[in-house]
């Protein structure tokens, strides 16, 4: 799976650059082994949809990513190893580029955020959209994105990486943003069909709270994407 993705990262590896030091070692399952973190993990039993008991916040990486409200970038270490780790990769792959926009995360003890049904346990973050030519929004919303006006490269790029963290319970977004990056992965042969309908699973499947490291549709989410992660060790299978 993501193949293009790896033989870049390969082509990464053989170099040195000012951000080689950063990423994180490559493995073949990487929540089990080799991804490096020093941001520790939510202790088990100390899971919860309420509050957030063990948060970190993100921290300021101005090369990377652009927090609105540093007071609502509160997450568990899952969250915060899930978008440096990503964010990291996207730098590197693709330093062109915008920093990406992190949005309302949770604040530092949790429980109800204003706006917001859920980010009340650090586990769900709002990230922005690339748009094409990798923009991402620079006024102090999000952005309404469309089918023509995404940046397919630049955000599979980043989904991918998110997903390759092992650290993602779903990625919701918009169904025809959905629908539209699973068309272009197919037919660009960067995912078989096989492949996308596991990452992009159609609306209706049986039991689809249930699966994890997917993407899935919610209304009002065509500019941005609302990140959930995987909290804990033993919901995380380690
Ligand atoms: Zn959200």
């Amino acid at each position: 799976m993501f193949l293009s993705l790896l033989s870049l990262i390969g082509t990464a590896d053989a170099e040195t650059g000012p951000a080689r030091d950063s990423i994180s070692p490559r493995s073949e399952n990487a929540s089990s082994a080799g991804l490096h973190n020093p941001f520790g993990r939510t202790p088990p039993g100390q899971c919860s949809k309420e509050v957030l008991r063990n948060g970190v916040q993100l921290p300021p990486m101005s090369e990377l990513y652009r927090i609105w409200n540093g007071n609502k970038a509160w997450g568990t270490p899952e969250m915060v190893q899930a978008v440096v780790t990503a964010s990291e990769e996207m730098a590197w792959l693709m330093p062109s580029a915008n920093p990406l926009i992190i949005g309302d995360i949770s604040t530092r003890y949790g429980g109800y955020l204003h706006g917001h049904k859920s980010h009340r346990a650090g586990v769900d973050a709002d990230i922005g959209i690339f748009t094409v030519g990798g923009h991402q929004p620079q006024g102090g919303g999000f952005e309404y994105v469309t089918p023509k006006t995404m940046d397919y490269e630049a955000n599979w790029m980043f989904w991918s990486s998110l997903l390759e963290t092992g650290l993602v319970d779903r990625i919701l977004l918009d169904q025809k943003l959905i629908d539209a990056m699973r068309d272009h992965l197919i037919d660009s042969g960067e995912l078989s069909y096989q492949e996308a309908q596991e990452i992009f699973p159609p609306r209706g499947t049986p039991r689809m709270w249930a699966l994890t490291g997917i993407f899935q549709h919610a209304p009002g989410h065509a500019n941005h994407i609302h990140l959930r992660v995987l909290c804990g060790e033993d919901q995380l299978g380690w």
